[in-house]
């Protein structure tokens, strides 16, 4: 085995870029380690201008074939690829732990199965978008959903599989072709699925990782001159500076970003439903960008669902990631433990008051203690800024309208979750809530074939379904007159 693999979790990865089809060492390496134990996992290729060059280049002399290939033609190819990806599961599953600390049965449960699906279910959508007409009294307007060329994928650490098959998916099902900028932070199973792709049978090209830092290889990726799209998952400052280069090139971009989603618990709710799906907020961490961080209780029930939640966090027990009794990992990285436990310390600080939590867990260095905040007011930075960390705040309402005033009083509008008993009263708070996703009386459910993004800072457009493909295609409209044909196509 050449020295650019390591062992990871007892599986082989590959440290290097993914370029053509072709293992590729570039010039630099940067580390990167478990967050479990704190131990060095691997040297990865740091990637520059060089290689992200190289790979646009792949990427747009593959784009062609793959783009002719059609919808039909790339079915089956996308369907072989969410296969090997399944078969795979334990291996992903076991790498993505080890490199950023994710729950080791949710990868094998739920994110490996769902990076699979992502990549059949867009294969099957595209299919839907052929033939699409509408009907007009002069013309028959044929919409076709056209390949656009190369995409640039960015993706985050908290879930970098997932993240990245859900851009995968509809970009290839599209026609285009991607080259992947996977997180400094957890790059490993990037890795891996370019590996899959391969075995797959992808064509070279089609497919490609330049691993590297965000300031480095994204930048360079993402201000190359002949990409078709930017996709982006991240933070909202890194959102900033990708929207100048898409704006600088013109180049379409999608961002799914930050949130610091409300939590509204209505009185006549199921109390003990609602608790458990509160305390299921701490899970990872509390490093989900979807994790409704500011509850919302009804003054009325307050102490009777305080102590409900109380207890259910108490099952949340904090530990080694790897054991199937864990419902709380470790934070990612020193630096990112050092920002969550800053902003509790000024929280601390600024008078809040702590109902439980508020510091390092004994389960190890980057281990943090469900923490719960009361006494939080509206424009505390605790209950204004997203942390990333298993971090909620506890505030009370008396009625509806207060409730939304607070849900919608932050920059954010990515998610919300309300529980209620009353449907009419449900969709009247639901429909007033800010938020590209809004769950009521559930959490975390997603259907792939409905829209998906966040409002205000939260993000820029929807996925999922169809809205992926106005994104990830060249709409085009041909306009035919009507009955003005005089002889029909072979
Ligand atoms: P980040 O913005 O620091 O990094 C995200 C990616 O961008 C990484 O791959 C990084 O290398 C790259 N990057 C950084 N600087 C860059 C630059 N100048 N040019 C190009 N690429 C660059 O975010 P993070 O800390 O990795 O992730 C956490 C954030 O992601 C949180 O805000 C979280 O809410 C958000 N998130 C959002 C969603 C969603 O679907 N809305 C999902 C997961 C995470």
């Amino acid at each position: 085995m050449s020295d650019n693999h390591a062992q990871i979790a007892g599986v082989s990865v590959s440290l290097d870029h993914w370029i053509d089809g072709k293992r590729v060492a570039g010039a630099d390496r940067f580390a990167t380690a478990s967050p479990i134990d704190g131990s060095h996992l691997a040297d990865v290729a740091a990637g520059g201008q060089a290689d992200v060059d190289m790979a646009v280049d792949a990427a747009n002399r593959a784009f062609p074939a793959w783009a002719a290939l059609g919808a039909k033609g790339r079915q089956p190819i996308l369907h072989g690829f969410a296969k090997e990806i399944l078969a795979r599961a334990d291996d992903l599953a076991a790498v993505e732990t080890a490199d950023n600390g994710s729950l080791l049965q949710g990868n094998l449960h739920r994110m490996v199965p769902r990076a699979a699906q992502n990549i059949s279910f867009f294969a099957d959508w595209a299919l839907t978008l052929l033939d699409h007409k509408i009907e007009h009294e002069e013309v028959t307007n044929n919409v076709r959903y056209d390949p656009a060329g190369v995409a640039a994928l960015i993706t985050p650490w908290n879930a970098p599989l997932m993240l990245t098959t859900w851009k995968v998916g509809p970009a290839l099902a599209a026609g285009n072709t991607v080259v992947i900028k996977p997180p400094e932070w957890a790059p490993l199973t990037c890795s891996l699925l370019a590996e899959i792709a391969e075995k797959a049978g992808l064509p070279p090209g089609v497919l490609n990782v330049v691993q590297g830092i965000g300031e480095i290889a994204g930048e360079a990726l993402v201000n190359h001159p002949d990409l078709a799209r930017i996709s982006f998952t991240g933070s909202v400052p890194t959102a900033k500076i990708i929207g100048q280069a898409a704006a600088r090139s013109v180049t379409p971009m999608s961002a799914e970003l930050g949130g610091k989603s409300p939590f509204i618990v209505c009185a006549d709710a199921n109390l003990d439903a609602a608790a458990q799906t509160v305390a299921g907020q701490y899970i990872n961490a509390g490093q989900v960008c979807l994790a409704g961080t500011r509850i919302l209780v009804e003054a009325k029930i307050e102490q009777e669902f305080l102590a409900k939640v109380r207890a259910a966090v108490a099952q949340m027990n904090v530990g080694d990631p790897r054991a199937a009794t864990t419902r709380v990992g470790p934070l990612i990285h020193p630096e990112h433990f050092a920002r969550v436990s800053g902003f509790v310390d000024r929280a601390k600080a600024s008078g809040a008051e702590l109902l439980w939590g508020g510091s390092q867990s004994d389960a190890g260095a980057l281990y943090f203690q469900p923490t719960m905040f009361a006494g939080v007011a509206p424009d505390a930075e605790i209950s204004q800024q997203e942390v990333f960390g298993p971090v909620l705040t506890w505030q009370t309402f008396t009625d509806d309208e207060e409730a939304i005033a607070v849900a919608n009083g932050t920059q954010f509008g990515l998610a919300g979750t309300l529980f209620c008993g009353n449907e009419a009263r449900a969709m009247r708070i639901a429909s007033q809530v800010v938020a590209g996703t809004l769950w009521v009386n559930c959490f975390f459910v997603r259907d792939l074939a409905a829209p998906f993004g966040g409002s205000r800072v939260s993000g820029i457009g929807r996925e999922g379904g169809t809205w992926s493909f106005d994104f990830y295609s060249d709409i085009k409209n041909i306009a035919v007159r009507k009955g003005s044909f005089t002889a029909g196509g072979a």
